[in-house]
């Protein structure tokens, strides 16, 4: 079958797979380090949905309030419920602040104070004195479109170092070793229809996440999980894939995200009898509480017919009270998305919205360097050589079971950051990239060729939809055991479809029905993964509430989920410990404790 596929080859030292800010970062860090470092991607870069970010991105600096990295870790242990690594939590927060003045150094245009600092928002779960006292302003912001003040900056950055893009490039599959190391990835140019086989000393997945196995979505329509499907296929397991985050403010019926920080900028919502209803759940920190926290009590005010609107199926967000210059300077981004997906003017009334999927806190299991793990049981933290992980794609794991607001555009750069400064330390530019031989990446090959001529009877545009379905219905924002072994079964029956799916299009460029099959293989595979773990984990944490079981259960269940996904689409699940430690003695393990906000 090859040979009827000419294949191009490419030797790198680095293959980073992806071009978001996670990719971007890495990329630009192993450029400047000397590495010979290819970047793909599907997508123009500045395409990536890193562009759509809105809020910002948090770091101490404390130039609002007084700050510090220990209180930033104390929110995120506790937002992530108890499941993160806290070493690499430790890691990240105490590197955001360098990190962060280094992208104010590349060029990102962040708003500023009065003093000329860099501005800083308050964000959900982001509190001063080790959770004890008021929201602190943490979310460093260039208006409400710091993604694209970073992807752009970071893009630029990589052109100034002449690092090499391959855009347009589809990823297919991984290379893998005989000895279970990756060497690379086979790749598909879609302009010009030809194959190309790129081989290095390390391959770099920064492919984002798999918001599009839902439903309704704040994700952009290429985030379809590529390389957490790619890293499954190669034997790889995936880790704590049942935690999904709702965010709980998109527009009702777009999916459309509002960030955060409108509430952080002092927005509100409110019921259909005009209550202000986050003060019962969360008297504390009330609108600002965690994700997980405010979009399970606006499930629940919707469920107990407090919900707005004629089908009172939905929850209002004020922004009016603000005041129109407050929006045009701070939030225009939203203020303009409101009306266009809404058709409310948000400086005089409230934007409908509803708790819809926005970020996947599990992924390619990784240590605080960016290496992907192979747990065994004998040695939890085994790497698998020749493979790193980095930004959504990854799990490494710093968000747990509930990512704050601000932690994934500190996650992308901080741990892209890591992954080019671990590569800098361990790739031996002088030793010679083992070379291709015929079989090397004849699989990758074999499954295009399949898809390519898949002759069944259902169009992939329909198995996409029954599964997103599903996944929306099956795996929401309330769980329970009924409804969890519902949705495995449904969601086992889905993927049965994919060998009889119908591709119309044989050629090789720009054919969106094949790209689109790949991306539902790889979809599938998350939702596959993402549904067996959270039927097995019979307990209550972070974004996974479960009602039949709706206390976090520590004893039990303090450990992470890996999930893999055989040839024939069987889950198989294991478990491997939470670090309960620290990276260093400057701050102690923060000890498990009742989440209350
Ligand atoms: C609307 C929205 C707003 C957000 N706002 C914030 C915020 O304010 N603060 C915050 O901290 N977080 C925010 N987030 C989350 C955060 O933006 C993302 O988690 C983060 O940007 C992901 O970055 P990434 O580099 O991992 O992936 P992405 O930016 O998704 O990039 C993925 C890259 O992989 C490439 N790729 C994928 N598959 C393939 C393949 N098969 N072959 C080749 N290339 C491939 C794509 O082309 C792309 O370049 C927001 C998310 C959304 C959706």
């Amino acid at each position: 079958m090859t040979e009827n596929y000419e294949i191009i080859d490419h030797v790198h030292d680095v293959i980073v797979v992806g071009a978001g800010g996670a990719g971007l970062r890495a990329t630009l860090g192993m450029t400047a380090a000397g590495l010979d470092t290819a970047c793909i991607t599907k997508v123009f870069p500045t395409r990536s949905h890193t562009v759509a970010a809105q809020g910002g991105v948090g770091a101490a600096l404390g130039n609002m309030q007084e700050d510090s990295w220990q209180w930033h870790m104390f929110d995120t242990v506790k937002g992530a419920d108890w499941l993160g690594d806290q070493d690499a939590i430790e890691y990240m927060c105490r590197e955001a602040v360098p990190a962060i003045y280094e992208l104010e150094h590349f060029g990102v245009p962040f708003s500023r104070t009065e003093e000329g600092k860099i501005y800083q928002r308050p964000f959900g779960g982001h509190m001063s004195d080790f959770g004890e006292g008021a929201p602190v302003g943490r979310a460093a912001a260039a208006a409400d479109r710091t993604g694209h003040a970073i992807l752009h900056t970071l893009y630029q950055q990589c052109l100034k170092h002449n690092a090499e893009f391959y855009i347009e490039y589809f990823a297919i599959d991984l290379i893998m070793d005989d000895d279970g190391s990756c060497r690379g990835v086979m790749a598909w140019n879609l302009a010009d229809g030809t194959i190309h086989r790129f081989l290095g000393h390390q391959t770099v997945m920064a492919t984002g996440g798999y918001g599009r196995s839902y439903f309704s979505c704040t994700s952009a329509h290429t985030c379809t999980g590529d390389g957490n499907g790619m890293v499954l296929r190669a034997g790889l397991p995936m880790q704590d894939m049942e935690f999904v985050q709702f965010h709980p403010t998109g527009i009702y019926g777009s999916g459309c995200l509002i960030t955060e920080g409108a509430r952080g900028e002092g927005g509100y919502l409110t019921n259909s009898e005009g209550e202000a209803f986050m003060e019962r759940y969360a008297p504390s920190a009330k609108d600002l509480a965690s994700r997980d926290v405010v979009s399970r009590s606006m499930t629940v005010e919707i469920r107990e017919n407090r919900g707005v609107g004629a089908d009172n199926d939905h929850i209002y967000l004020h922004l009016e009270h603000l005041g129109a210059e407050v929006l045009h300077k701070q939030l225009p981004g939203i203020t303009e998305t409101a009306k266009i997906f809404s058709g409310v003017d948000a400086t005089k009334e409230p934007i409908p919205v509803l708790p819809t999927v926005h970020y996947n806190m599990g992924g390619i299991p990784t240590n605080y360097h960016g290496e992907a793990l192979r747990p065994t049981a004998d040695d939890p933290e085994a790497i698998c050589p020749g493979l790193m992980a980095i930004g959504e794609a990854a799990c490494v794991s710093v968000h747990g079971a509930n990512r704050l607001g601000t932690n994934s555009l500190l996650d992308i750069v901080v741990f892209g950051r890591a992954a080019a400064i671990r590569a800098s330390e361990t790739v031996d530019k002088n030793k010679t990239v083992k070379p291709a031989d015929g079989n090397t990446g004849e699989a990758a090959i074999a499954r295009l060729d399949k898809l390519r001529h898949a002759k069944g009877g259902q169009s992939t545009a329909d198995v996409r939809l029954g599964m997103q379905r599903i996944m929306q219905n099956n795996a929401a924002v309330f769980r329970t055991s009924e409804v969890l072994k519902e949705g495995v079964s449904l969601i086992d029956d889905a993927a049965k479809n994919l060998s009889d799916l119908n591709v119309a299009d044989q050629s090789l460029i720009w054919n969106s029905d094949l790209v689109e099959t790949l991306e539902l293989e790889n979809l599938m595979a998350c939702a596959k993964a993402t549904m067996h773990g959270a039927e097995a984990r019979h307990e209550s944490r972070g974004a996974h509430a479960h009602e039949d079981y709706p206390d976090r259960d520590d004893e039990n269940w303090m450990k992470h989920t890996l999930a893999s996904v055989d040839d024939d689409w069987n889950v198989k699940l294991d478990y491997r410990p939470v670090h309960e430690y620290t990276l260093t003695d400057e701050v102690e393990y923060i000890t498990p404790r009742a989440r209350v906000y």
